[in-house]
């Protein structure tokens, strides 16, 4: 099991804690072990609306979601590409939401931002303030920030936007999506892009995006939208029920069987069993406060699907990680610059509290 925090090792089912990739279910693995069909025609259409029809359930909207062959971070560039012309404002607060910044500004644009501490959450009131003081094309920001597992109040921050019409909201949930609530139409999202290999709980290799109608428009004269992320070629496909290129078709196998599971499960059901999961985690961070353990995320604002912890003597981090690691236990390290001072417990996808009970009870030992 020394080389398990890698994964290289196969660990028994149950133990694999990674915020991302996450623990896939073996029927959904055996899923991609279906030969390849045609990428056009009648068999991939009936598949796409199939699809569709599940992905408006699990997505809370009756917009079209698109499907990409790339991981999330291309969507989050083809969320800047198509919504920006000019000036992008990003809200910051850890390293993926800076990353949607980064992206903004290698596509050209103009980037402001709001920068908060890692660990704290964004205010809808500065939102507001920023915006009344400059003209942007749109704001990006990170719901679930996996790097310090603040959740951001993404409902408050678009309803803070909303009175800005031409500022579209876009929205990365790679690890909020399928564990947090979210309701892209109702919250007024232009943009709501995630993941398939986190809360999804599906191999990686494929994108979500769910676009507004306003993006839509907004994409088919966007400067900057280039090819492989024009927006308009995605709609224009869908209109067919198809993609702009070959999709990973054996990920479109596991997501079938993936969207299946979830529809039976119930997006309520799916919600509930996250906030169990995570306050379980926060619960049991707080009885080990006496092993220098503390919340990165303030009250009010964590994740359901990842928990960052931080270590009082800003080096053992790793050590934990290590020890877990003997123990069969794939669980993250700290992110970034917090890699030293804090590890990181992704209780997302299809984990159960059982398997949940399991692994703090050996952490219990680890962090002794
Ligand atoms: C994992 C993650 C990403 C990056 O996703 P990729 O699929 O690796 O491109 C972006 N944002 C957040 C919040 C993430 O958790």
């Amino acid at each position: 099991m020394s080389q398990s925090n890698s994964g290289a090792g196969q660990l028994p089912r149950g133990h694999f804690f990674l915020p991302g990739p996450t623990e896939v279910h073996p029927d959904v693995l055996q899923a991609q072990t279906r030969p390849m069909i045609s990428h056009r025609g009648a068999g991939i259409n009936a598949i796409m609306k199939e699809l569709q029809e599940g992905l408006e359930v699990v997505f809370c909207t009756e917009r079209p979601v698109f499907i990409g062959t790339n991981s999330a971070t291309g969507f989050m560039e083809a969320g800047v590409r198509n919504a920006a012309r000019t000036k992008v404002l990003s809200l910051v607060n850890g390293a993926f939401s800076k990353r949607f910044a980064d992206i903004a500004k290698s596509c050209g644009f103009e980037v402001d931002t709001i920068e908060v501490e890692w660990g704290e959450a964004h205010d809808p009131d500065q939102l507001a303030d920023k915006l009344s003081k400059g003209t942007y094309d749109c704001v990006t920001m990170a719901h679930s920030e996996t790097s310090t597992s603040v959740l951001n109040d993404v409902k408050s921050l678009a309803a803070a936007a909303a009175p800005f019409e031409d500022t579209l909201v876009l929205v990365d949930s790679v690890s909020g999506f399928a564990g947090a609530e979210l309701r892209p139409d109702e919250w007024g999202i232009d943009w709501l892009l995630t993941g398939s290999q986190k809360a999804f709980a599906l191999p990686p290799g494929l994108a979500f995006g769910v676009p507004s109608e306003q993006l839509l428009q907004r994409a088919a004269s966007a400067p900057q939208r280039g090819y492989y992320f024009d927006l308009a070629k995605f709609a224009a496909a869908h209109e067919k029920m198809q993609s702009p290129s070959t999709p990973a078709l054996s990920v479109i196998f596991a997501l079938q069987v993936q969207l299946k599971r979830m529809i039976a499960e119930g997006n309520e059901a799916r919600w509930a069993r996250h906030t169990a999961m995570a306050e379980r985690t926060w619960a049991w961070v707080e009885e080990h406060a006496d092993a220098g353990l503390s919340l990165m995320a303030p009250e009010g604002y964590r994740s359901p699907c990842v928990t960052a912890i931080t270590v009082a003597d800003g080096e053992s981090g790793p050590k934990i990680v290590k020890g877990m690691a003997e123990k069969g236990w794939v669980i993250g390290g700290g992110y970034g610059k917090t890699k030293p001072s804090a590890f990181r417990i992704g209780h997302m996808g299809d984990h159960t509290m059982d398997e949940l009970e399991e692994l703090l009870s050996d952490l219990s030992e680890v962090v002794k």
